[in-house]
């Protein structure tokens, strides 16, 4: 680490203490950035670095709401509005008990550059709540939402901030909240992406980041002239990303063979199919149970319940060539990261935000694997977000088609983007500094072009 980095990271520790999962995204990205602030010293100069790890806007607010049993409730809502220098700020809004401001600003701070990569208009954003939508009935879910959204409408718009989905809002979520915020501001404009069809959504944008993120798994192979044709592959988490990265892991010919929740996963070695994938979905989607059901209802599956007593999860300890983690932050630990090289994995595409601690990050990039990072990898679900705003816009909707095509190429330019960014900086095959390189780059010149604001 350099001594710019180590004395920045001090700083960041001192003035952010606890967010100990913002401190990890910013000594990722400013470790790469070494190599960039070297060549370019008027980053360095015009305090780039130091600006972008500031949060533009923090906004911090009251959800109450009541239960069923008509007892009052207190949530926390927050929107951290991070970067607008190359377009409003856009990320999902987070509904987990685990969410607090430090989580929540890593995403935020990831989504700068992810966002960048894509290379539409967007700045980043992120923002949620520590409300907890599992075992809540439809009408609290409602409740909540409303609430939620008689604060945060007054922050956003289709021109300042535009957010979405993510773990906990799908799109129930965002039918209730956008409800919500047109009879306040009286007005049918774009203002959340992740909508309904047939009133605003785009098509494609459910499958975007789970597709995205094996489209980049294909591209990554492509390099080695290999393909996802016959290849084993591990995917955790079973909601909306891990959903779609099985159906097009299928699609290319792999085979998926595990999913999760976070109660246990299931392994099932003749693989998971369509009929199992929609089996899935309905359980997830519509009856919203539990992950262990999968196993009751085929047999040749074994069903492990989570235990947070083992140092690792034993989801990582099986033979394959692939792993799309796609539920949460650090879900693959060092020991976790030495399973999955150990049974023979050397594609990891993350589906989720910052899943692999930094340890496993290394160990990845050290033994030179295809390891594409959250930022570049997930980028497709934002990517389709951006295509949501442009048909809101334009009041024209594209067909499946039309989208899936600008997905793909899409996540092509942003492998490009990576790999000729790592090699351009003397990393070949480094996707981690070919990220985060790749998409500062953009947002720091529209931040010098813009001066000091
Ligand atoms: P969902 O809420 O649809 O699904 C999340 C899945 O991960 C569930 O199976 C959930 O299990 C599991 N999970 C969540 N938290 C934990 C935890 N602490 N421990 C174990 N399992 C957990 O969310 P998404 O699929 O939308 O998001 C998954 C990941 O992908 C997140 O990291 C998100 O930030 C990232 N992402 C999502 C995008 C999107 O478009 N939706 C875009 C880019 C990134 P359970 O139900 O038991 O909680």
């Amino acid at each position: 680490m350099s001594q710019f980095v180590e004395e920045l990271m001090q700083k960041v520790r001192e003035k952010n203490p606890e967010q100990k999962e913002f401190h990890q995204a910013v000594e990722e990205v400013a470790d790469s950035l070494t190599l960039v602030l070297e060549r370019y010293p008027e980053y360095r100069s015009e305090k780039i670095l130091e600006r972008i790890i500031e949060p533009e806007r923090v906004l911090m607010f009251r959800v109450p709401w009541m239960n069923d049993n008509h007892e009052i409730q207190i949530n926390r809502g927050f929107r951290i509005e991070m970067n607008s220098a190359i377009g409003p700020y856009k990320g999902g809004l987070r509904f987990h008990p685990s969410v607090n401001l430090g989580i929540l600003k890593f995403l935020a701070f990831e989504q700068v550059f992810k966002n960048s990569l894509t290379s539409l208009p967007m700045g980043g954003g992120k923002g949620g709540s520590d409300f907890d939508p599992k075992g809540k009935s439809r009408n609290e879910v409602m409740r909540f939402c409303q609430s939620f959204m008689s604060e945060l409408f007054r922050h956003i718009g289709p021109d300042t901030d535009v957010p979405a989905g993510d773990i906990g809002v799908g799109g129930r979520e965002i039918g209730f909240m956008y409800g919500q915020y047109k009879k306040l501001r009286n007005e049918f404009t774009g203002v959340l992406t992740g909508k309904g069809l047939n009133w605003g959504g785009s098509l494609i944008r459910p499958e975007a980041t789970g597709y995205g993120a094996t489209y980049l798994a294909a591209e990554m192979l492509a390099t080695r002239n290999e393909s996802l044709e016959g290849k084993t592959c591990l995917v955790s988490g079973s909601g909306n990303v891990a959903q779609y990265t099985v159906e097009k892991v299928l699609d290319l010919g792999g085979k998926p063979v595990t999913l999760s929740d976070s109660s246990g996963y299931i392994y099932d070695e003749k693989g998971i199919d369509r009929k199992k994938l929609e089996f899935v979905m309905e359980l997830k989607n519509v009856r919203r149970g539990r992950i262990e059901e999968y196993a009751q209802k085929y047999k040749e599956a074994v069903y492990t319940p989570a235990d947070p007593g083992k140092n690792y999860n034993p989801l990582w300890d099986h033979k394959a060539q692939c792993a799309f983690p796609s539920a949460t932050q650090n879900e693959i630990n060092k020991k976790d990261a030495e399973n999955l090289l150990k049974n023979g994995v050397y594609v990891v595409s993350e589906g989720a935000n910052m899943p692999t601690v930094a340890d496993g990050v290394k160990l990845f990039v050290d033994k030179g694997i295809l390891y594409a990072p959250g930022k570049a990898a997930n980028a497709g679900g934002v990517a389709v977000s951006g295509l949501e705003m442009s048909q809101n816009s334009m009041r024209l909707p594209w067909t499946r088609e039309e989208v899936d095509q600008r997905l793909q190429m899409i996540m092509k330019n942003i492998h490009k983007t990576c790999k000729d960014t790592a090699e351009k900086f003397g990393t070949p095959g480094n996707y981690v500094n070919g990220a985060n390189i790749g998409g500062f780059l953009k947002v720091a010149d529209a931040m010098i072009d813009q001066g000091l604001v």
